[in-house]
């Protein structure tokens, strides 16, 4: 059951934290990792990783992991809403592929709304290289300052 199963190391966001599938970084240290969605549902959706934890979702990860995971979600939201002037911004995080989970490495979502702009559709149509290429460069100067 996608809720209740094993760690697998192998999952698309271990891979990227081992440096052995690429991504588009924004934001990285000891504990934490964000880059851009491949499959954006908005304009800067962004990705927050906990780098240490083995965690599938909220119910596996330890309480150290999920607060520095949610300090570096406040941090990065705040550079994506100062950067990009979003009108709102969701944070979310989704537990167990009916929930919507697709990516089985704990993992939350912030995701800029734009007044009068629906969402993308979940994790279905691969965003323009060149553009996020082009976005990862801003976003990374504003968390640089
Ligand atoms: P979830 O469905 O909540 O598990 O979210 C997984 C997210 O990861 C989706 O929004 C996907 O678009 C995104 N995603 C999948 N593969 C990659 C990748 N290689 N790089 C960046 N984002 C990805």
């Amino acid at each position: 059951m996608s809720l209740h199963g094993t760690y697998d190391p192998q999952n698309i966001f271990a891979l990227i934290i081992k440096g052995d599938a690429p991504c588009f970084k924004l934001y990285e240290d000891d504990d934490v990792l964000a880059f851009l969605d491949l499959f954006p549902q908005s304009y800067g959706h962004t990705l927050v990783v906990p780098k240490r934890a083995a965690a599938r979702n909220m119910l596996d990860i330890d309480p150290d992991n999920l607060c520095k995971m949610m300090l570096a979600v406040q941090k990065l939201t705040r550079v994506l809403v100062d950067e990009l002037q979003p009108e709102g911004v969701q944070v979310a995080q989704f537990n167990g592929a009916p929930a919507g989970q697709t990516v089985f490495h704990i993992h939350m979502h912030i995701v800029p709304r734009y007044a009068g702009q629906g969402l993308g559709m979940h994790a279905a149509n691969k965003a323009d290289v060149a553009e996020l290429e082009k976005l990862q460069a801003r976003l990374v100067a504003r968390i640089r300052g």
